[in-house]
């Protein structure tokens, strides 16, 4: 019997992505088809939603959402079987999903993602016409209050799973905020939505779900400690038997380098020297002058996180080393105004694209020879994973999912052709300054460079194996429905 599930997400790919979480929701439905499970996903009906939403049918409508009149559209746009939750006070704005256009989060923000948890709670509950899931999937802690709500709701048996894909946003929010939430008085403990004496609705989420997947293996490991907890690490470690590490796969359609129409060539592991083609392009876009040594990349939110105060304080020994720099990515305005003067002190070997570009950075996977990946924590990272299918090599910190995906190029690894990338262990400027010494090294033998991109070509991160071990999951769950409060 087919299993039906509502998956609950602040972004989905193709209709709103700001990272990795959009890919990841967007590639879930099909991911999980071939085990006859069924996925819908809720989402909030951001403009860029109503827009893409052709034939929709009201499934449910509401006077009084927490506070706001709404309605539950059932649809489907850009190829995902939707419902949307159609609040024009939260969603109808412009600016992206979190954040004003001057990228001011709304102030409202705690408002806007409690409505999508209620919304989503209802109709695991049966509110919405035609839609009885069996089961509720929760991703980070925009959706993560659907999986409270289910739990201080009416007596339900729908299981609820949550996801991390990311631990270091709380959505944490005031006490004040509290009484407005709908919820008993009993919620605001300790064992419900109470986080440090406010509201955390990550926390709530993990307090409350059947099951917390996160997105590889070793973060699942990681985020037990402080270090890389957040704070969370105690519930994770309390909770560590409902935690699995899954590690997240890729839409393997839409990032093909033998058909991804965004290229200036298509190729295979077969016919790599096309990339040269790709490689002229991603230099005319950054005015880059051709070189004998190799373009690394960069396509990345420009945060901490993701290691780019060193990589920004690193670029002149880069191109003293003989590397040029393309990098496409919008974040913190010091690191903006950082790596644009860096452009500016290196015309020709370093090019810098400030905003966010799907086509290009699928054109930068196909032309650059390596991206760099030098994150504090990375959940599982698909950057990476784009990088190994189209032959662009990553050089990443040893954390999380990258970790978990790339295997480094060490002597024996090179002489065993098993070797895909590389790896440095901490996140410090010696430590990233090594790792792209030795990469310009490598680049140097060819032959030893396109064995690294062919392996990497080779590996298989498509959905195969993880839409398996969620589908396994919710199999589970449904047998065992749980006590929840372990
Ligand atoms: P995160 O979700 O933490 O930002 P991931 O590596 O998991 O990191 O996913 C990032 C996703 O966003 C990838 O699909 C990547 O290609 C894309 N991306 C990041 N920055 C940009 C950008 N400036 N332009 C286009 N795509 C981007």
């Amino acid at each position: 019997m087919t299993t039906r599930v509502l998956s609950v997400a602040s972004e989905a790919y193709p209709l709103v992505k700001t990272g990795g979480l959009a890919d990841v929701v967007g590639a879930l439905p099909a991911a999980l088809a071939p085990h006859d499970v069924k996925l819908t996903t809720l989402i909030p009906g951001y403009p860029a939603v109503m827009a893409a939403l052709d034939e929709s049918r009201v499934l449910h409508r509401y006077k009084d959402l927490l506070g706001v009149e709404a309605r539950l559209l059932g649809g489907v746009a850009g190829g995902l079987e939707l419902v949307v939750l159609d609040a024009p006070t939260l969603f109808t704005r412009d600016g992206g999903p979190y954040a004003d256009p001057d990228g001011e989060d709304w102030l409202d923000n705690w408002l806007r993602f409690a409505a999508l948890g209620r919304a989503a709670a209802d109709i695991a509950q049966g509110a919405a016409t035609d839609l009885h899931p069996d089961l509720l999937h929760a991703h980070d802690w925009q959706a993560a209050m659907a999986a409270a709500y289910l739990r201080f709701g009416k007596a339900t048996a729908s299981p609820s799973v949550m996801t991390i894909h990311n631990i270091a946003f709380p959505g944490y929010f005031p006490a004040e905020i509290f009484p407005l939430l709908d919820l008993p008085p009993e919620a605001f403990t300790i064992e419900g939505v109470e986080y440090f004496g406010g509201v955390g609705f990550l926390k709530a989420g993990l307090r409350a779900a059947d099951a917390i997947p996160t997105v590889s293996p070793t973060y699942a490991e990681q985020i037990r400690e402080p270090e890389f907890g957040m704070g969370l690490e105690g519930l994770i470690t309390a909770r560590r038997d409902r935690l699995h590490g899954i590690l997240n796969g890729i839409d393997t359609v839409i990032w093909n380098p033998a058909s991804d129409k965004n290229l200036a060539t298509t190729y295979d592991a077969a016919t790599l020297r096309m990339r040269g083609y790709n490689k002229r392009a991603v230099e005319k876009v950054f005015s880059l002058t051709e070189g004998d040594g190799p373009l690394f990349c960069v396509i990345s939110r420009l945060t901490a996180q993701k290691g780019m105060d060193i990589l920004a304080g690193l670029v002149d020994a880069l191109v003293a080393m003989g590397g040029r720099l393309a990098l496409l990515g919008s974040g913190d305005a010091e690191l903006e105004v950082a790596f644009r003067a860096a452009a500016v002190r290196h015309p020709g070997q370093v090019g810098v694209r400030i905003g966010y570009d799907e086509a290009l950075s699928h054109l930068m996977q196909g032309g650059a020879d390596a991206i760099v990946i030098p994150s504090r924590f990375e959940p599982c990272g698909l950057t990476q994973l784009y990088g190994l299918r189209y032959g662009c090599v990553p050089v990443a910190a040893r954390t999380g999912g990258l970790a978990d995906t790339i295997v480094d190029a060490n002597e024996a690894a090179l002489a065993g052709r098993a070797a895909t990338g590389f790896l440095f262990d901490g996140v410090t400027a010696d430590d990233l300054t090594g790792a792209l010494r030795r990469a310009i090294t490598v680049f140097g033998h060819r032959e030893a460079w396109r064995s690294l991109q062919k392996q990497g070509m080779k590996a298989d991160f498509s959905w195969r194996r993880s839409g398996q071990r969620y589908a396994e999951l919710y199999q589970r769950l449904l047998k065992a429905p749980a006590s929840v409060q372990s």
